[in-house]
C-alpha cells in the first residue's frame, strides 16, 4: 500500500539542503566578489562540496536509443529523407547572413527542391495522412522556420483551402498544381484594418447574374488584404476571404449572405505580371521568417468565374440563388473556419520540434560550459548550478510533456478528417486551438531562456537562438492570436458546463468534467491536503487531481461572475470584465490535458528504464507546474503549508535527478547536428568549442 504520509526524507538530500546550503551560499558570494573586486577577499574556507554528485538515489540509467525509439513518430524515415536531402544540398542551406531578397529566393528554390528533386509531395499527405504532413513540416522547420512556413501556406493554407471549402470540381482542376508547385498560392484572410476578427472583414464579392461572375472588390483602404503570405512574390491565385452579395429585388439592392472563400487568380501564368485590377504591394522586412514573402493585395472590379466560390458549405445557382445545407450565416461561417483547424495543428507540433530544438543545444552546452567551481578543485559544469537546473529542467519536462500531447492531437486530426465524427470535430477544435495557444506562448519564452542559459554564446548568431526566436515568436499570432484563441477553449469549457448543469449531456470527451465535477467541487479534504510523503506527490492520481481540482474550481467561479456581471454589463460586458480569469481557466484546462496525456504515454512506455526516466521527468513537469500556482492551491487550502513546502523541494530535487539525465533525454529527441546546427550544441562535446572557433576563422 502506498505511504501517503511518510516524509520526504532522504539522508544526502537532507546533507545537500542544509548542512551545505550556507557553505555553497558563502563561498558564491566570495566567488562573485572576486569578479567585483579581483584582488580582494582570499578564500576563507575549505570546503569538502558535492555539487556533482549529490545524489540521494542511484542515477537511472537511461538507454538514450530505446527511449527514442519510444518517441519516434511513427514518420521518423521521411523526416531523415528531409534532413538527408538538405544535408547533402549545402547550396539550399540558409546562410547566417542574407537579404530579405535573396531568402525569399532560397526559400523558394528549397521548396521546389524537396517537392521536385527530393519527390517528396506534402499535399498528398495533406489528404492521405495528415500525421505524415506534419512530420514533414516539423522537419523543414528545422531546415529553416521559413521553409517550413511558406510550405504551410502553399499546403496547409491555401491548398487546406481548396481541398476543405472547395468540392471536387475545384480539387479536380487544382490538386496537381498545387501539388507539384505549379500553383503557388496564398490564402488571403487579413485585412488591414481586421485580423482577429473574421467576420468584420470588409473585402466584397458581388454576384453579376448578366456573366455568372463575382465581382472582387476592396471597398476601402481598411480592407487591402494584409500579411498575406506568397503574395509579395510568388504566388499565381489566392484564396481570398470575401463577403458574398447577392442582388435582390428589393430596395437593397444587394444582400450580404457573409464571408465565403474565392480563388482569385492574381498573376498571369506566363509572364507573373499581376491581373487586371490587382495591386500587389510587399509587406516589407520582418522581425523574423524573411524568406516569405508577405504582401498586399487590393482588388477593383477583379471577376472571376462562379465556379471559383468555394462552395462546400454555400453555394450560388446560375440564376443566383443561394443554397447551403447550414441554417444561418453563423453556422457557415463556423463551419468554414472549423475546417481551417489543420494550420493550428501543425504550428503546435512544429512548436515543439523548435523547442527540442533549442532545449538540445542549451542542455548540451550547459553541460560542457564550466564556470567557477570548489576553491582549489577543477570548474564545475554551469548545469550543475541549481538555478540552471531550475531554468532548464523544468522546460525539458515541458518539451517531453507537449511532445506527448501534440502526437495525441495529431492523432485526433487525423481520426476525425477520417470519421468527420461530430464530438471529434469539437474536440479537435478546441484541443487545437489550446494547444497552439499554450505550447507557441511556452516556447517563445523559453527560446529567450535558452539563449540567456547559454551566456554571451547564446547570442552568436551561429548558435541559432536569435533566428529560432525571431521566426517562432509570430507563431504566438498567425493562424489565431493565443489570447483569442484561449478565449475559444474557454468558451467551449462553459458550454459543456452549461449543458451538464442544465442535465444535458456532456458531449466532450474530457471525462472529468463529465465524472468529478461535483467531487471537485466539495471541500478540499483537509487530511490529504496535509499529505507530503513523496509516494504521495509522485501518484498521478494525485497531480492529476491537483490538476483537475484547479480547473473545475476555475470554471465553476468563472460562470457564477459571468452569470452575475452580464445582469448589469450585458454578455460582451461581462466575459471582458473575467477575462483574465477565463483565460487563466483554459490554460488550466490544457495543462490538465497535457498531464493526463503524459501520464497515459508513461504508463505505455515498454522499456522499464525509458519508462522510469519519462516517470521521473512527468512527476517534475506536474511538480513545478502545482509550484508555479502554488499560490491557488494555498487559497482554497487544497495544500496545507507543509505540503506546499514538499512539493517545492520535491520539485527541486527532480531537477537534479532530471539534470543527471539531461543528456540522454535530449539524445532522446533524435537531432542530428546537422538538424540543430549550433556549434555550441554539438553532439561530440570536445569538438563544440573547436567548431565555434571555427566561424570566427581560427
Ligand atoms: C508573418 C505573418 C504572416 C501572416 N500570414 C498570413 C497569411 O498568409 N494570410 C492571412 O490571412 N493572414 C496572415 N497573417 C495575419 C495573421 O493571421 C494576423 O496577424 C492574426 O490573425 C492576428 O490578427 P491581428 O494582427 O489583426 O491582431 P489583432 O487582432 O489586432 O490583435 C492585437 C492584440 O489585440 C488582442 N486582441 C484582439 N482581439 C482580442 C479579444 N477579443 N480579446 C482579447 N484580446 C484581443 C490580441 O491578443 C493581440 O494582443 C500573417 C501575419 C504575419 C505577421
Amino acid at each position: 500500500m502506498e505511504s501517503h504520509n511518510t516524509k520526504y526524507s532522504n539522508p544526502t538530500d537532507e546533507d545537500y539542503n542544509i548542512n551545505q546550503d550556507q557553505a555553497i551560499v558563502t563561498r558564491r558570494i566570495q566567488r562573485l566578489s572576486l569578479h567585483l573586486h579581483p584582488i580582494s577577499v582570499p578564500p576563507v574556507f575549505s570546503d569538502n562540496l558535492q555539487l556533482l554528485t549529490c545524489t540521494g538515489r542511484a542515477k537511472i540509467n537511461v538507454n538514450a536509443e530505446n527511449l527514442s525509439e519510444y518517441m519516434r513518430g511513427k514518420h521518423r524515415d521521411i523526416q531523415e529523407r528531409v534532413y538527408e536531402y538538405f544535408n547533402a544540398r549545402p547550396d539550399l542551406q540558409t546562410p547566417l547572413e542574407i537579404t530579405k531578397d535573396a531568402h525569399r529566393e532560397l526559400c523558394m528554390r528549397q521548396l521546389m527542391g524537396l517537392v521536385r528533386e527530393a519527390g517528396i509531395r506534402p499535399f498528398k499527405y495533406v489528404v492521405e495522412d495528415p500525421a505524415k504532413y506534419f512530420a514533414i513540416l516539423e522537419a523543414v522547420g528545422s531546415v529553416d522556420m521559413s521553409l517550413g512556413i511558406k510550405m504551410g501556406v502553399q499546403y496547409s493554407l491555401w491548398g487546406g483551402s481548396v481541398l476543405n471549402l472547395g468540392t471536387k470540381k475545384h480539387k479536380d482542376k487544382y490538386f496537381e498544381g498545387i501539388d507539384n508547385m505549379e500553383y503557388p498560392g496564398c490564402f488571403a484572410m487579413t485585412e488591414l484594418h481586421h485580423g482577429s476578427n473574421v467576420q468584420g472583414l470588409q473585402t466584397v464579392a458581388t454576384f453579376d447574374p448578366f456573366r455568372d461572375e463575382f465581382i472582387i472588390d476592396t471597398p476601402n483602404d481598411g480592407a487591402i488584404k494584409w500579411w498575406i503570405g506568397n503574395a509579395a512574390v510568388h504566388g499565381k491565385f489566392a484564396t481570398v476571404f470575401a463577403k458574398l452579395m447577392l442582388p435582390t429585388h428589393d430596395t437593397k439592392g444587394v444582400s450580404d449572405m457573409g464571408v465565403h472563400a474565392f480563388i482569385v487568380p492574381i498573376r498571369d501564368m506566363k509572364t507573373h505580371e499581376a491581373l487586371p485590377g490587382i495591386e500587389i504591394h510587399d509587406c516589407g522586412h520582418k522581425v523574423g521568417l524573411n524568406g516569405v514573402d508577405n504582401g498586399a493585395l487590393k482588388f477593383r472590379s477583379v471577376r472571376i468565374p462562379r465556379d471559383n466560390l468555394l462552395n462546400r458549405f454555400g453555394g450560388v445557382s446560375r440564376d443566383g440563388k443561394y443554397t447551403s445545407s447550414l441554417p444561418s450565416i453563423n453556422k457557415r461561417f463556423a463551419a468554414t473556419l472549423g475546417e481551417l483547424v489543420g494550420g493550428r495543428v501543425g504550428l503546435a507540433y512544429s512548436s515543439v520540434g523548435v523547442l527540442k530544438i533549442a532545449v538540445t543545444i542549451a542542455v548540451r552546452y550547459s553541460l560542457l560550459r564550466q564556470q567557477f567551481g570548489p576553491p582549489k578543485q577543477p570548474e564545475i559544469s554551469i548545469l550543475d548550478y541549481q538555478s540552471q537546473q531550475h531554468k532548464l529542467m523544468p522546460m525539458l519536462a515541458s518539451t517531453y510533456a507537449f511532445h506527448f500531447a501534440t502526437s495525441h492531437l495529431v492523432e485526433k486530426y487525423s481520426e476525425m478528417k477520417r470519421s468527420h465524427d461530430e464530438e471529434l470535430v469539437g474536440d479537435v477544435h478546441t484541443l487545437s486551438a489550446g494547444l497552439k495557444a499554450y505550447v507557441t506562448s511556452y516556447t517563445a519564452k523559453s527560446l529567450s531562456t535558452c539563449r540567456e542559459a547559454c551566456g554571451g554564446h547564446g547570442y552568436a548568431a551561429v548558435n541559432r537562438f536569435g533566428s529560432l526566436r525571431n521566426d517562432h515568436d509570430i507563431f504566438q499570432t498567425f493562424e489565431g492570436d493565443n489570447t483569442v484563441l484561449l478565449q475559444q477553449v474557454a468558451a467551449y469549457l462553459l458550454k459543456q458546463y452549461k449543458e451538464k448543469f442544465q442535465g444535458g449531456t456532456l458531449t466532450v470527451t474530457w471525462n472529468y468534467l463529465r465524472e468529478s465535477m461535483n467531487t471537485y467541487l466539495s471541500q478540499p479534504n483537509p487530511v490529504t491536503s496535509r499529505w507530503e510523503g513523496e509516494d504521495h506527490l509522485r501518484n498521478p492520481n494525485f497531480q492529476l487531481d491537483a490538476f483537475r481540482y484547479r480547473t473545475s474550481r476555475l470554471l465553476q467561479s468563472v460562470a457564477v461572475r459571468l452569470r452575475k456581471h452580464s445582469k448589469t454589463l450585458g454578455s460582451f460586458g461581462a466575459w471582458n470584465r473575467c477575462l483574465n480569469h477565463l483565460l487563466t481557466l483554459a490554460e488550466s484546462h490544457i495543462e490538465s490535458v497535457i498531464l493526463a496525456k503524459f501520464i497515459e504515454a508513461v504508463r505505455s512506455c515498454p522499456d522499464a528504464s525509458s519508462q522510469a526516466a519519462l516517470k521521473l521527468v512527468c512527476d517534475l513537469y506536474a511538480l513545478d507546474r502545482i509550484w508555479n500556482d502554488i499560490g491557488t492551491y494555498r487559497n482554497v487550502d487544497y495544500v496545507a503549508p507543509n505540503k506546499a513546502k514538499a512539493i517545492h523541494k520535491l520539485s527541486e530535487y527532480l531537477s537534479f535527478q532530471v539534470k543527471n539525465i539531461a543528456r540522454e533525454l535530449v539524445d532522446g529527441f533524435e537531432l542530428p547536428d546537422h538538424v540543430t546546427r549550433a556549434p555550441i550544441g554539438t553532439q561530440v562535446a570536445k569538438e563544440a568549442y573547436s567548431q565555434y572557433t571555427q566561424y570566427a576563422g581560427f
